[in-house]
């Protein structure tokens, strides 16, 4: 029987494997294994593996596929540790939040006998460990496929095989550009969460404050509760993207910071622009429809028959005030770094 090994059955590994069992495929043994004792014995519980092994070469010894679903930065160490045992024809894949350090020491260190596809599911919650599990974490999300320059196509189809039967929908993307969108959208949101924590608690009137920080708080800070582990390892892993994003960030909170701080005192249209697109961009991603915005913006279709369509998503009033808004944003004053998406 054709064996898959999870390497790492925290929440991600575990969920994984509760997927898999779900999508009922035939013949397949799910086989896990941790370094965590704790791990194993939680991962065990959720009956969502076949067997869970204490020993890393029993476990990937003759398996077709191994996925590696441990912090970013023990993964280096884990390619090493397996190398040996890994079969011929294996294709070796991960689930970590960064692509090219990952890429690079696949390069390095695993056989030319098996390939290597990365992986990234765009599901994820803040809380770790197999008993955060959750079968299905993964339908209709994006997994991100990040094949190495020597993946065959089968290989490639052995992961898009496995994103299709835990229900997410393959998005095939280059490493730099993963590094950099999965910094801006993932990585930059729990760094901001912690920002705003650390920036509240710090101050001498915390205890105070906190009697009065209800759910946008909440809300706002919800990423900082994330493993301090994942964390980092991410933050490790991918440092240079990230920077950038944050000096992005930086640059739009400080352009705010001056409308509030002009003399003699903030304009009121300004301040109102920075709002409405916000609510606008952030409306138009919820429905789906940035690729939509972005396609009218470069053929220069009259906006309305763009409204039409999105009005579709938003309705009455919400639809005239996006058109509106879309006017003024699209309008040749788009920030260059839209182009991203
Ligand atoms: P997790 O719940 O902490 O699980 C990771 C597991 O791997 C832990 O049990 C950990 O044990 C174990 N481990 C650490 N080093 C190991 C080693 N050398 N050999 C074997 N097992 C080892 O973390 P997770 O949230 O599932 O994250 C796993 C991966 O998924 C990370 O690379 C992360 O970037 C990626 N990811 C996470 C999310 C998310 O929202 N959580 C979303 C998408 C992708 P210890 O507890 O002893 O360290």
């Amino acid at each position: 029987m054709p064996k898959l090994t999870i390497i790492g059955t925290g929440l991600i590994g575990t969920s994984l494997a509760m997927a898999l069992q779900q999508a009922k495929l035939k013949d397949l043994e799910i086989v896990g294994t941790d370094s965590d004792n704790t791990s194993r014995s939680g991962a065990n519980k959720t009956n969502a593996f076949h067997r869970v092994e204490n020993r890393l070469s029993n476990a990937v010894r003759d398996a077709g596929i191994v996925v590696l679903a441990t912090p970013v930065m023990a993964m280096q160490e884990v390619m090493e540790v397996i190398a040996d045992d890994l079969a011929e024809g294996c294709v070796v894949t991960d689930v970590g939040s960064s692509k090219k350090v990952v890429l690079d020491w696949a390069d390095q260190y695993l056989p030319r006998h098996v390939e290597f596809v990365g992986g990234h599911p765009m599901a994820g919650r803040e809380k770790s460990g197999p008993e955060n599990a959750d079968g299905n974490l993964f339908r209709d999300k994006v997994y991100c496929v990040v094949p190495s320059s020597r993946a065959s196509s089968r290989a490639v189809s052995e992961i898009t095989n496995i994103a299709d039967a835990i229900g997410a929908r393959s998005y095939f993307i280059g490493v730099d550009e993963h590094d950099s969108f999965v910094a801006a959208v993932s990585h930059l949101p729990f760094l901001l969460s912690v920002a705003l924590v650390g920036c509240t608690s710090k101050s001498p009137n915390w205890d105070d404050i906190a009697q009065l920080a209800a759910t946008g708080y909440e809300d706002s800070s919800r990423l900082a509760s994330g493993d301090p582990v994942m964390h980092r390892d991410i933050c490790l892993s991918n440092p240079e993207p990230i920077v950038a994003w944050i000096d992005s960030f930086i640059k739009e909170l400080y352009e705010v910071r001056q409308l509030l701080n002009a003399e003699p005192g903030p304009d009121r249209d300004s301040v109102h622009d920075v709002f409405e697109k916000a609510f606008v961009a952030r409306g138009l991603w919820q429905a789906g429809a940035v690729n939509q915005a972005f396609k009218v913006h470069q053929s220069q279709l009259d906006v309305p028959s763009f409204g039409e369509s999105v009005g579709d998503f938003f309705g009455g009033g919400l639809a005239r005030k996006a058109i509106q808004s879309q006017k003024k944003l699209f309008g040749g004053d788009r920030d260059d770094r839209s182009g991203d998406r």
